[in-house]
């Protein structure tokens, strides 16, 4: 079968991953993967590393800006050292309301994510960068947006409204819900053995949940940006909005602009709070339980934190469920710390929650529920780039001729 390279890119508030995929039939095998990390620093990051994990590029680079970091990747893409992308896939975070497929980019594609940027202020505008720099990269080869909010389209209009006046609702402030494609991931990975009430915690660096039913999202604790729901290692989560009426009128009284006012609650809420702002330490888990380790207190109270915060949605997934059949661990902090697991899973036998200390004790893939539990706990690491790769062909498989593509491309 004639082998098909795929580019993928996910592009971050400061950083553009990127990796090389041959599909042919149903196999996807990863030629390369690499990324530019800092931009915005002196001391960037840039390295690629071939399928077998070998680095072949590292380097240090300073990264004023995203069109340096770009550049970066652009020029490796181009340097004849890696097969030409037949067809590019864009992880996209949110495409604003009208926008809930994914689909083939056009040029009014991102004009149109682009005229909604200030829902998502900090992805949305790195991302039109990236896909129109991309347009540019290969001429005729066809992008597609695979979104993280597409998973989450199937949820209820009761689950997505917010609370709040009709005007602004009719601006598209609801509740999108993020990593989706993380969660379509473990779905795929389940299948065809896909329970009817599923809980999957995403919990990385950003961490969200969803509640699942018959593969479907029902519910998802994040809502109009990755900045709500669960605390995560620097975002508060959802908060008592008068926390944030206090700080911004206390940013005001320093005599800033609205507009500086605001991106400073927005650097607060987003990049100083969650497991940094109460540990004053660290977002890395593992840094926080080095410090619990040694006793430090505030650390132990931002992880206890995290903790109960994730079992208070498990409780409040299960009601809306009506039962549960499986609770899934990913992201970093869910594959890999140990003592997270535990800890949020004691206390829920009630819920049929129990977990085996000894099965427990793995990093990666593994069942860790108790023979006798009656809800099953397992760890599945996320597979986005292959999840955006499956789309990308179905997506592909659905263009009319590659003609007509370009010619929508251009248009
Ligand atoms: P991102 O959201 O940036 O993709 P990841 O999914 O890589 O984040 O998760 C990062 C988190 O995973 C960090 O808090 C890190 O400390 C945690 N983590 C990674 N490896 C381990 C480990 N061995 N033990 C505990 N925590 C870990």
């Amino acid at each position: 079968m004639a082998s098909f390279p795929v580019l993928v890119l996910n592009s971050g508030s400061s950083s553009i991953k990127f990796g090389i995929y041959e599909a042919a039939g149903d196999q996807r095998i990863k030629l390369f993967e690499g990324a530019v990390d800092g931009i915005g620093t002196e001391l960037g990051k840039f390295w690629m590393k071939d399928g077998e994990g070998r680095k072949i590029i590292d380097e240090t680079p300073a990264l004023p800006n995203r069109a340096v970091a770009f550049a970066l990747v652009s020029d490796a893409l181009h340097s004849g050292k890696f097969p030409s992308p037949l067809a590019i896939g864009h992880r996209t975070v949110c495409g604003g309301p009208s926008i809930s497929e994914n689909q083939h980019i056009t040029t009014e594609l991102i004009d149109e994510i682009d005229s909604h940027s200030a829902l998502a202020p900090l992805h949305t505008p790195i991302a039109v960068y990236i896909m129109r720099e991309a347009l540019k990269l290969f001429p005729g080869v066809p992008n597609f947006a695979v979104l993280d909010t597409y998973f989450h389209r199937t949820m209820s209009e009761l689950v997505k409204a917010m609370p709040i006046p009709a005007e602004f609702a009719a601006m598209g402030v609801r509740r999108y819900g993020y990593h989706g494609i993380s969660y379509e991931s473990i779905i795929h990975q389940l299948r065809p053995n896909v329970p009817e009430k599923l809980i999957v915690a995403h919990l990385g660096n950003g961490a969200s949940m969803t509640a699942i039913r018959n593969g479907e999202c029902v519910d998802t604790s994040m809502g109009l940006t990755p900045t709500g729901g669960i605390i995560s290692g620097t975002r508060t989560g959802d908060i008592d909005p008068g926390v944030l009426l206090f700080m911004l009128n206390k940013i005001a009284e320093t005599g800033v602009s609205a507009k500086e006012a605001a991106d400073q609650l927005e650097t607060l809420v987003s990049k100083k709070s969650g497991l940094l702002g109460m540990s004053q330490l660290s977002n890395d888990m593992r840094d926080l339980r080095g410090a619990i380790d040694d006793g430090n207190v505030q650390a132990r109270l931002a992880v206890d934190k995290f903790v109960w915060t994730i079992q208070k949605w498990i409780g409040s997934f299960v009601a809306e469920l009506g039962g549960l059949d499986m609770l899934v661990f990913t992201g970093g902090i869910g594959e890999n710390d140990i003592a997270s697991r535990a800890e949020m899973c004691a206390g829920l036998e009630a819920l049929g929650i129990r977990v085996d200390a000894e099965r427990n004790n793995v990093r990666g893939a593994a069942v860790i529920s108790a023979a006798d539990s009656r809800v099953i706990v397992r760890v599945i690491p996320p597979a986005e780039d292959l999840m955006i790769v499956n789309h990308v062909m179905r997506l592909l498989a659905e263009q009319p001729s590659p003609e007509s593509a370009l010619e929508a491309q251009i248009a």
